[in-house]
This record gives C-alpha cells, structure tokens and sequence, in this order.
C-alpha cells in the first residue's frame, strides 16, 4: 500500500509535471500557500466551477448568479463581525519557532484517535468475515466506545473554550493531551492568541485621504449586500438564492497542504433568502442537493460525509461540513451553514437601510433567513484531482499512470493522432481536430510513436484519443480508446461527436442523480 505522504507527494508533482498547478512566482523561490494554474488546470477549474454554476444557476429557476467586487466598502467587514472576530487561535513552539493553529493540533490529536478505531474496524472485519456488522461493532465494541467517547470530550471542551473565548483552557488542553510540534516533539508551547485573517491594504492616492480596506476573506457579505438589488431588479419571490464564484483572501497561520489551504483562493457560494421558521427544512433540503452533486461525479460514495458542528460560528443556528476523504485524510471540502438572518440584520444596522422583504402572501415585511453553500474551487480541484490519479498495473506486468478525471470535467475531451507523420493522415487528423474543435477542447499529437501518446494522454487526464491510419482514407472510421478500460473501438468519423458528447455532456453526469 501507498502511504499517505508517498500519495499526496505525488500528486503534488504530477500536478506540476502535467501542466496543472504550478508555485507561485517559482522562479523567485515561490510565495507560501500561493498558486498558479497552468494550461491544464485552469480547464480543469473552469470546468468544476462550470458544473456547480450549472448545477446551481442554470437548474434552480429561483436562484440567479452575481459578480460582486473583491473591493468592499469596509463598514461591510465591521457589520459582517469579520473585523472582531474573523481570527484563528495562534500557538507557536518556543523551541522549534514554528507556529500552528491550535485548535488543528487538537483536532489532529482526535483523527489520530479516530485512525485507531478505524484500525478496530479493520481487525474485527478480518476476523467476522462476512458476518461483520459495522454499524453494530461501531455501537458496541468497548474499545471503540472509549475511543469516541474521547474524542467526543475533547472536542466539546474545545468548542466550549473557543466559544467563550477561554484561550488559556485551549492552551491547557494541549498541555493535558501532551500534544507535542509534529515537527520537532517539543512540548515547550507559548500562549494561545487570537490571529485576524483578513488582509488590509488602501484605497486612493494621498496618504490623508487613502481609506482602509480589506481584501474580502468571504464571497458571502458581496450577495448580502446587494440583496434587495437582486430581488427588486429579478423580480425574486422567496425562496429565492443567489450565487458567486470569485477570489478570497485569508492570510492563514499554517497553509502547508498544497491548494488545500491557501492564502488567495476561489470561493464558490450560494446563499439562498427564506422565510424564518423554515430553516431546519432548507438546511436538510440542502445538504442533501449538495451532496448528490458531489456524489454525481462518481469520486466513491464512500469519500465523504457530514461533520456537524460542535462549535458555531457567531453568525449561525445550525452548520456541516461535507468532508472529503483527501490523501492525507477526511477533511471539510464544503460548510453548508444556516444563517439566520445575522447578516441582513446587521447590515441594516450599519447602512441604516431596510433589507426587508415584502411577501404578498402574508401580507407583511421580513428579514429573510438564509441557508449558505459554500465550497471552495481549488479544495474541490484538489478532491477530484488526488481521487483520479492512479498507478494501474498492467497485464504484461508493466504499470500505466492514469489520470482519471470525471470526464464531464477533463480539461481535453479528445486528442487525435495520425498513426504515422506522413501518406496524409496528418492532414485528415488535422481536419478531424478542426471539426470537433467547434464542441469540445481537442489537442493534434503527431509525436513519438502512438502506445507513447496514449500513455501521456493518460497521464493528463484526456477521456478519449483518436487514431487515423491508412484504413482511414478508404472507409472514414478511426480507432477511439477509451482512457478507462483502454478498449478501442473502430466507428466512423462522423459518429465522433455523438460518441464523445454521450460521456462527457454535462447532462448525463448530473441527470445521473
Ligand atoms: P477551514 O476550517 O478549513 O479553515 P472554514 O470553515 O474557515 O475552512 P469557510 O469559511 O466555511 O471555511 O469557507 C467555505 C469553503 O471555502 C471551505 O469549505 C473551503 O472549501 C474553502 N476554503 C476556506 N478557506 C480556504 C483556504 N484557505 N484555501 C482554500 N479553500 C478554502
């Protein structure tokens, strides 16, 4: 078996060597948690914010999309409560100097915990064969028992000192736990502070005048903001939503997991606007349509699940996680988060301007509640890439490496090669490529011979190749390989629309649930 350092380890070269995500500024030795996407990747990310866009927008005729600015006036980050309290714990090893989130070691400390009892579960599997009832094990076994019952202490405790601010009791439950730096061992820790995430720069030319703003650390606050624009202009009767992809920008305290936290990166949000008293319905309404969405792209049904929330945020009533099961274990890929109305609330408060609704039906104004989705692109970018990439082996004992994307999302559909450089299949290959180009990214290799340009079109990702030879110029039929099964199939040039469209069309992956 692969370990989890040895898989992310290639993932993250893979990435690099294919054309996917490149370092920041790497000639200049990089910039911390800051990243490019290169001719593959950026097809890759416009085509999962694509398929959300779609999913959202284009499918709910009751939620449309905006493009707020990244430029906010700053009074919006003192009502959203992200001046006060938009900050992670800080704890620093005074013997290592390395400095990490606190409540992430303690949360690190539980998944250690967990991985024993996923250790049981493996041992008991083995030994019941198929008789073996996880479910009743898992309510059962007395080790397994304890070891919930641990973490569930822990983690209580941790969101009851987070809660009520109580940074000395974090810093004591580390020292309880014997938490030790991952890095060096030591135990030898400073106080926890509270850290603000947000990055400041100014606005105007003069230094008297220049007006302190923000980089947005969330898409959110831009659609609460231009709620009653929307609705007023859109006509939008409640429930309605409004969604956004774009940039945010947290300075975090530890980003060391490649695009998984980073400190410049995209946000894909809806915030749907509902009648108070009709949360708890929008928010189980939610969490199973997000989940259904991530579960149509066929990445195993078995890689994700819902984390509720112990500790909630100051703005929410109820909240989860979607995780994802990642190379380096489950973590949170989407939060889906009730909201109540806090935001529009405090919005009003501050602009001193209604944002009510006028509901018809009852005749009466409200602030409406609101239900949040809210997935990050590059996370996202991060699940399906880590979950597609594979090392099969072979049956002549030679191993392929496979990058097998959803192939709704693969940033090339097809790449069309003549069978040799020469009696004029280039030319007919070319005319192929020229035709296809009008539905989908298609790529023309001429290079090496073709068990070569297969295998590098695997390892990028592309669903299917195409191969003209000589038998081409008599009859009009090609090869197509399928990337998955390496099944080829000889069908006419004219069908090769149709053949690709069947498996990469956004309608027969989302139709699927
Ligand atoms: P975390 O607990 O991992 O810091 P969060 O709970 O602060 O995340 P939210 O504020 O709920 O995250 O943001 C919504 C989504 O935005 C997250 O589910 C995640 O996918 C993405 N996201 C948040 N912070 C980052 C980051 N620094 N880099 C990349 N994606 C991020």
């Amino acid at each position: 078996m692969i370990k989890q350092d040895d898989q992310f380890k290639k993932v993250i070269s893979h990435a690099k060597e294919y054309g996917y995500v490149f370092q920041s500024s790497e000639i200049y030795d990089g910039l911390s948690a800051v990243y490019d996407y290169a001719q593959n990747g950026v097809e890759l990310k416009k085509n999962i914010r694509d398929y959300w866009w779609k999913a959202m927008v284009q499918m709910h005729d009751n939620i449309v999309g905006i493009d707020a600015a990244i430029f906010m006036h700053p009074t919006t980050w003192k009502a959203s409560g992200h001046v006060d309290a938009f900050s992670d714990p800080l704890i620093d090893n005074k013997d290592s100097k390395k400095r990490y989130r606190a409540d992430v070691l303690i949360e690190d400390y539980c998944a250690k915990i967990e991985n024993k009892i996923d250790k049981e579960v493996i041992k008991a599997e083995k030994r019941f064969g198929e008789a073996f009832n996880k479910e009743e094990f898992l309510s059962t076994n007395g080790r397994v028992l304890a070891y919930q019952e641990k973490i569930d202490t822990i983690l209580k405790r941790l969101g009851k000192s987070l809660e009520n601010e109580d940074l000395a009791d974090v810093k004591a439950l580390i020292e309880e736990l014997e938490i030790a730096d991952p890095l060096s061992g030591s135990k030898n820790w400073t106080d926890v502070k509270q850290f603000n995430l947000m990055f400041d720069t100014k606005l105007g030319a003069s230094a008297e005048s220049a007006m302190d703003l923000y980089l947005r650390p969330e898409t959110a606050q831009g659609i609460f903001v231009n709620f009653l624009n929307v609705q007023k202009t859109g006509r939008m009767k409640i429930p309605f939503g409004i969604a956004q992809t774009g940039k945010a920008f947290r300075n975090e305290i530890v980003a060391r997991q490649f695009i998984f936290r980073m400190r410049e990166f995209e946000q894909m949000e809806m915030q749907f606007f509902i009648k108070p008293g009709t949360q708890k319905e929008w928010f189980d309404y939610w969490k199973e349509t997000r989940l259904k969405w991530h579960k149509s792209l066929g990445m195993g049904d078995d890689n994700y699940r819902f984390h509720d929330h112990e500790k909630l945020a100051h703005y929410a009533d109820a909240a989860t996680d979607i995780e994802f099961k990642f190379p380096f274990g489950f973590k949170e890929l989407e939060g889906i988060h009730s909201r109540t109305d806090f935001d529009l609330k405090q919005h009003e408060d501050y602009s001193g301007k209604k944002l009510q609704y006028f509901d018809h039906e009852d005749n009466a104004s409200y602030t409406p509640y609101v239900l949040e989705t809210s997935i990050g692109l590059d996370r996202m970018f991060l699940a399906v890439f880590s979950n597609s990439l594979v090392e099969e082996e072979l049956e002549n004992n030679t191993t392929r490496t496979v990058l097998k994307l959803p192939a709704v999302l693969a940033p090339t559909k097809a790449a069309v090669f003549p069978l040799v450089k020469k009696d004029g299949l280039p030319e007919v290959a070319k005319q192929i490529v020229d035709d296809l180009k009008w539905s989908f990214n298609v790529f023309y290799d001429e290079k090496d011979a073709v068990g070569k340009r297969y295998r590098r079109q695997d390892a990028v990702g592309t669903p299917f190749c195409i191969t003209v030879d000589h038998d081409t110029l008599n009859d009009n039929t090609v090869t197509i390989r399928h990337r998955d099964t390496m099944e080829q199939k000889r069908v006419k040039i004219a069908e090769l629309k149709n053949i690709i469209d069947a498996e990469v069309s956004f309608k027969s992956w989302l139709s699927t649930i």
